[in-house]
């Protein structure tokens, strides 16, 4: 590689040695870079292609035990640090972004079982998760997508159960999933935000529909599903929290999705921005390697810079969570926001640096464009984001 490549790899290598990770978890995060490089990677192409689910990939990442790094020492897992987990799924979203998105909404699911799940609930679900069990988080509905408060899900209580019936729209994992977190309102509660309550579904439950699989433009191998609850009967002791109090563990959830979500798409940008770099280094045009041209350095600068400070800002983040910070949706939504708006910039740069063969399946930069562009709608679209951000200076009158 020549001197510009080897000054990017100084800054990328600077760059991936600020999270404050333990010495295990370096390591673990080696073992995870090694499995996405070696293993996953390779299989990207392919798995885009026949968008079958990559049931490969999950049964390496559980060989690693990688599921239980977010699950507590008490219940079966290794609890290492949410640093350590954005590393993680950056890497693996790198090298296959639908794997990367499958195994951090595991994370996205339980998450609030952790933090919010009684002894009881731990103690029973937790060690199934540190096992890799796969998990789902079904928010949208039909009707009820950037405005979730607009759910109709219902959950009627019948003594030791809850009957669970409607239907959730676009779930990741959401017809493999071994335990799908569904939000909806209780019945009697009324249709307001003081209805929404929160349950988990195992999977197999009598009455759990997947009505369809969607056919989508990128993340192609990992799946997206319609479900519908038909009069689900849930046991009682599935319900996290207390009916009714379901809007803050949605809002609190949401706050540890988003950063994961950015750091899946910045392992979609490193991805791209890297396939560029090899690319314009070696092809010449006009006697000369298309780096070299003056226009296309200026293009590089901005895009290297943006990339620099956005993954500077997911350190930032993962430092807030790990420190323990209270209410962290500004700086989560400012780096879901500029993380995806970068990911999708860089990716659709990268083709163009390609140029005709850009546009062909023989570069996997063709694949990252696609890839990105789910990540400006997900997990709030960026035009919600910007809302959240702003609304945010509002003084309190
Ligand atoms: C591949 C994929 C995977 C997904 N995975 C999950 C999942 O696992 N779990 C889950 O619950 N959901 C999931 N979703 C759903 C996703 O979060 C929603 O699609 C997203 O929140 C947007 O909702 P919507 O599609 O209904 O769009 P709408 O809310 O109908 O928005 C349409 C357009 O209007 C804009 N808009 C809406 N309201 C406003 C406003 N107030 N101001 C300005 N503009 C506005 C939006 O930004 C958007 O551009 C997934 C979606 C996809 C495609």
């Amino acid at each position: 590689m020549g001197e510009v490549a080897a000054a990017a790899t100084t800054l990328f290598d600077r760059l991936d040695a600020i999270p404050p990770l333990a010495a295990e978890e370096r390591q673990l995060c080696e073992s995870v870079r090694a499995l996405a490089r070696d293993r996953i990677a390779p299989a990207a192409a392919a798995h885009d292609r026949s968008a079958a689910f990559p049931w490969d990939n999950v049964k390496a990442i559980n060989a690693l035990g990688l599921n239980a790094m977010f699950v507590p020492e008490a219940y079966g897992g290794a609890g290492l640090s949410y640093a350590a987990y954005l590393a993680c799924v950056r890497e693996i979203s790198r090298a296959c972004a639908s794997t990367g998105i499958i195994w951090a909404t595991n994370f996205h699911a339980v998450k609030p079982l952790v933090d919010s799940g009684s002894e009881e609930q731990k103690r029973r679900l937790l060690p199934r998760v540190a096992e890799g069990a796969l998990g789902a988080l079904a928010i949208t509905e039909a009707d009820a997508g950037s405005d979730a408060t607009g759910m109709t899900t219902r959950f009627a209580p019948e003594g030791d159960t809850v009957v669970v019936t409607g239907g959730k729209s676009f779930i990741t994992n959401g017809d493999v999933a071994d335990l799908t977190l569904v939000f909806g309102k209780w019945a009697g509660l009324g249709d307001g935000r003081d209805a929404i309550s929160a349950l988990y579904l195992e999977k197999g439950t009598p009455g759990l529909v997947v009505l369809r699989k969607e056919e989508k433009m990128g993340h192609r191998a990992s799946s997206t599903a319609a479900l519908a609850f038909e009069a689900c009967r849930v046991p009682r002791a599935n319900v996290l929290g207390r009916p009714g109090g379901g809007l803050p563990l949605l809002l609190a959830a949401l706050n540890k999705s988003r950063p994961s979500v950015a750091a899946h798409a910045l392992g979609i940008a490193r991805a791209a921005f890297e396939d560029a770099i090899l690319y314009i280094n070696e092809r010449r045009q006009s006697g000369r390697r298309i780096v070299e041209f003056q226009g296309i350095q200026f293009l590089l600068a901005d895009l290297a810079t943006d990339l620099a400070m956005c993954e500077a800002w997911l350190w930032h983040v993962a430092r807030l969570v790990d420190g323990g910070a209270a209410d962290i949706g500004p700086e989560a939504s400012m780096l879901k926001m500029r993380a995806s708006d970068l990911a999708m910039r860089i990716a659709t740069e990268a083709v163009q640096l390609h140029g005709g063969y850009g546009y062909c399946l023989d570069y996997r930069v063709e694949r990252l464009m696609r890839d990105a562009k789910i990540t400006q709608i997900w997990e709030g679209t960026n035009q919600i984001h910007r809302q959240l951000i702003g609304r945010s200076f509002i003084a309190k009158g």
